[in-house]
């Protein structure tokens, strides 16, 4: 019998021993110390596990609460008894229901963008980078495709794919010289990057319009965590700031965050109608998988009708000042940023015991620790809403302390939205 051959791993862009061998570890010790794996039924906003104890979720990416509005739930509702069918399973390209073209209609309007929509940001940004990557979402070229290192890891994903179409590489975390002196050496370059961070922060949009409109560079956004909670209307981060939004900017926000609904928004600027037809033959899951269905739809469509109103504006403030309450009492260095995520830095000893004591006083925020974050930047991830009660966040602050967080020396500048 001939010797059978072993394989051995590229590991170019991923490596699954290291993220299973690392991350592994890290859940673990979370679900065995009660921190992780929690099952709870929501209620008013407390959730209760099925031993009785009750909790308020501080890690939820719902910052305006709108996932549990009362129009939101109905609109869902009548949105599948109106078009009386969940998903119409053939692609958009073939046959569709009008029930995508209205949403896109009415978030396009609300954002001042062509929309696109798809399931979820990943199945979107699967799609569409390698697209970008071959120069057939673009302008025809190639481009170098640079990866911010932090970029969000339904992004990273899309490294292998791209790579088997143009030349990929990782950059450090906004380096724009880096990349400025990628975009004179290379004919075309696009920066894939995160609008908003999900461990606090802007992409630095301003600059990089210079460097777009110096070297006609492409940057793919992903504003997932800014839609709805920053901006008039909700437009987010990268759309209230950029000053280059067309061909040469393409961002790509979920709606399950403070949207509040499902699905996401690819959202575009100055493309000719065949470029939509691209993206719904060929970008990935796009053309091939499901889409938003019914549910969802509605949901979005409802949502959408509440960004149009001064009831935003309101949510918004609310969650800003629920930030500045947060900020008030404990320090972070996201402090005085309008950003809802905060991380309360913790020893890798303490973490998890602070993330105990937390959940036993009432309350959820997740721990993030070695190894799966350097040493020495452990600490616990609380995210602000505007649904959270002033006495809610106080106590929270209050075990936070006792639990060794740091309440801040002076009191940070209040945030504006
Ligand atoms: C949450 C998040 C996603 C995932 O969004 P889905 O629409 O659920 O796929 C993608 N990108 C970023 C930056 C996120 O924060």
């Amino acid at each position: 019998m001939s010797e059978r051959k072993t394989i051995t791993p590229a590991h170019r862009y991923r490596n699954n021993d290291k993220l299973v061998g690392i991350g592994n570890r890290f859940w673990n010790m979370s679900e065995e110390h009660g921190v992780a794996g929690i099952v709870g039924d929501l209620n008013d906003g407390v959730l209760r596990t099925a031993d009785g104890h009750e909790f308020v979720n501080f890690t939820v990416c719902s910052y305006l609460d709108l996932d549990t509005h009362p129009k939101v739930i109905d609109g869902a509702v009548d949105s599948l008894r109106r078009f009386g069918v969940l998903d119409h399973c053939i692609p958009r390209t073939r046959v569709q229901t009008p029930v995508l073209l209205e949403l896109e209609d009415s978030l396009g309007e609300l954002f001042g963008a062509e929309v696109v929509t798809a399931i979820s940001t990943a199945a979107a940004s699967t799609g569409l980078l390698p697209l970008i990557a071959s120069g057939h979402l673009g302008n025809g070229v190639r481009p170098l495709m640079v990866f911010d290192k932090n970029a969000h890891v339904s992004l990273a994903n899309a490294k292998p794919t791209c790579a088997d179409e143009t030349e990929v590489v990782t950059s450090r975390h906004h380096d724009l010289d880096f990349l400025e002196d990628m975009c004179r050496t290379y004919e075309r370059v696009c920066y894939v990057v995160d609008g908003s961070d999900s461990l606090g922060g802007y992409a630095p949009v301003r600059e990089l319009a210079e460097l777009q409109d110096k070297y006609n560079m492409m940057v793919f956004y992903d504003d997932s965590h800014s839609l709805s909670a920053y901006g008039r209307r909700g437009i987010g981060y990268v759309r209230s700031h950029s000053p280059a939004l067309d061909q040469r900017t393409v961002t790509v926000a979920t709606l399950s965050k403070g949207f509040g609904a499902g699905g996401t928004a690819i959202l575009l600027d100055g493309y000719p109608k065949e470029t939509r037809r691209i993206i719904e033959r060929f970008a990935g899951p796009l053309g091939y998988s499901q889409k938003m269905n019914a549910a969802a739809v509605g949901a979005a469509m409802a949502s959408a009708e509440i960004h149009r109103t001064e009831e935003l504006t309101e949510l918004q403030n609310r969650l800003y000042a629920n930030i500045a309450l947060f900020d008030s009492l404990l320090a972070t260095e996201q402090s005085g940023s309008t950003y809802p995520i905060r991380v309360v830095p913790m020893s890798d000893d303490t973490v998890i015991d602070g993330a105990q004591r937390v959940f036993a006083a009432g309350f959820y925020v997740s721990p993030v620790f070695f190894p799966i974050v350097a040493r020495g930047t452990a600490g616990l991830r609380a995210m602000l809403r505007a649904g959270q009660t002033e006495e809610q966040i106080r106590r929270l602050c209050e075990v936070l302390v006792e639990a060794g967080a740091r309440p801040p020396t002076a009191l940070p500048e209040p945030v504006a939205p």
